[in-house]
């Protein structure tokens, strides 16, 4: 408008003429609209409404001023009604505002349009949530680098998806399939949309990310030292630093090396290649027989089958829980409902939300123990290929798999002296359990005849 006018004022001996019903379209109020008008005058353009003749007296100001105030009425009981159609569209259930990544608009029978999973994006988002619930993926700077590998959301000058971006999409309760509108005073009301993620992997990735430390990850954690910060100084337990350094010949070489101060070994720089060595031998020898495998697998059947009767029973005790719970929100309903200074009715709407979010848990339980999401085939094949050989899966030398292996095998970082080479690791469980049997005689007996053995499988413990 201000162009306009500048335009205007810029030819004075031009005569203009402004439709009014545009003016009214245009200005958002009465007031704005006379405002203009004024601006209008003082350049001499004329205003002109093609059914009606404003005259230049105090009447013919009058006249446009009720019309300018009908338009702002009319605009303002639009806005009004369309809002009433949406508040109630949501109250049923159904997000329409622009759809988040993971998620497009489709019509469906008897919904009309509504959200539905946008086929590879929506993957993307459960892997990433699923990663986080189950540890894969520890800081936002993780998911962001496989978002980075994988998705096509939207890149800064250099490359990189933004930060917020990212923790945006791990902190949206609509992936789980409740509905949030704050100025509507909507809270977690539950959406029809298919969720994408379960309420409770929805929940554990939240506290996963509330209890990181949200700082990028180091960004020089780089494919060159993929075990920068698991390896440890041997003389003094400190994490050992990378770096490359140019020779005299000016070549540029591959270092671990110590930056403790005070540790006898500082700055002493290890080839990244004795390091690396070193760890992949141990990492080799951790292949338990197959003997042993086979053992493993009749012991992961048992586990299974004695899972599948508990499920039973849990189901009960959730189905138990829940409706407990429901009572508890009842009550606090009531009570909610009759209270009257503010400080309790919120209190009261915290506790009540506290219950909500403990029932909901319990409900996504009770739907996702019910069927298994792999069969128990497919959860053994790939927890035995895994068991068989973690050196094969370290070997692909991609960063984000060899990480995991770190942190799926090994239970702690392992030291590294400089005169004595690598110390013995520890690792987790299972590799515990494997190494045990390699080390007695047990692992060159035929499974079938060791029957003993899979009575010490914890679950084996728990009340059936
Ligand atoms: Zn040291």
């Amino acid at each position: 408008m201000v162009a306009l006018l500048s335009f205007l004022k810029a030819q004075p001996d031009k005569q203009f003429c402004v439709i009014f019903d545009d003016l009214k379209r245009f200005a958002r109020d009465a007031e704005f609209h006379m405002k203009l008008r004024r601006e209008l005058n003082a350049v001499r353009a004329k205003v002109e409404c093609l059914n009606f003749k404003f005259e230049d007296t105090p009447e013919g100001e009058f006249i446009e001023t009720i019309m300018a105030a009908q338009g702002e009425l009319e605009r303002k009981q639009n806005r009004r009604q369309v809002i009433q159609k949406m508040q109630s569209r949501v109250s049923a259930g159904y997000y329409l505002f622009a759809p988040t990544y993971g998620y497009t608009y489709e019509k469906v029978d008897g919904h009309g349009k509504m959200l539905v999973p946008d086929g590879e994006k929506a993957e993307i988002v459960r892997t990433a949530y699923e990663g986080l619930a189950a540890g894969r993926f520890r800081t936002i700077a993780e998911v962001k680098r496989y978002f980075e590998e994988v998705s096509d959301l939207p890149r800064n000058k250099h490359g990189e998806i933004r930060f917020t971006t990212v923790s945006e999409i791990l902190r949206r309760p609509l992936y789980a399939g409740l509905i949030n509108v704050p100025t509507w005073g909507i809270k977690n009301l539950l959406g029809r949309h298919e969720p994408l993620v379960s309420y409770e992997v929805w929940s554990k990735a939240q506290s996963m990310l509330d209890g990181k430390a949200l700082a990028p990850a180091r960004r020089d954690i780089s494919e060159d030292f993929p075990l920068r910060g698991f390896i440890l100084c041997g003389d003094c337990g400190g994490q050992l630093t990378a770096c490359w350094s140019k020779s005299r010949s000016g070549k540029m070489h591959p270092y671990y090396l110590c930056a403790q101060r005070g540790c006898p070994s500082k700055r002493k720089s290890i080839r990244r290649a004795d390091v690396e060595e070193a760890f992949e031998e141990e990492l080799q020898s951790l292949r338990p027989r197959t003997a042993i495998l086979s053992l493993c697998k009749a012991m992961f059947r048992d586990a299974w089958d004695v899972r599948a009767r508990d499920a039973q029973n849990v189901s009960a005790r959730l189905r138990q829980e829940a409706s407990k719970l429901q009572i508890k929100i009842d009550r606090l309903v009531d009570r909610l409902v009759e209270a009257d200074t503010p400080s309790v009715v919120t209190a009261y709407e915290a506790c009540i939300e506290r219950l909500q979010h403990d029932k909901r848990l319990a409900e996504d339980r009770l739907k996702n123990g019910s069927n298994p999401a792999t069969s128990l085939e497919d959860t053994f094949e790939l927890a035995l290929r895994f068991l068989a050989n973690p050196w094969k899966i370290w070997d692909t030398g991609h960063l984000g798999l060899r990480r995991t292996v770190l942190r799926m095998v090994f239970l702690e970082p392992v030291s590294y002296c400089r005169k004595t080479g690598l110390r013995t690791a520890k690792t987790t469980l299972p590799f515990n359990v494997i190494g045990d049997f390699s080390d007695t005689k047990c692992g060159m007996v035929d499974p079938s005849g060791i029957e003993p053995l899979t009575s010490c499988m914890p679950c084996r413990r728990s009340p059936s």
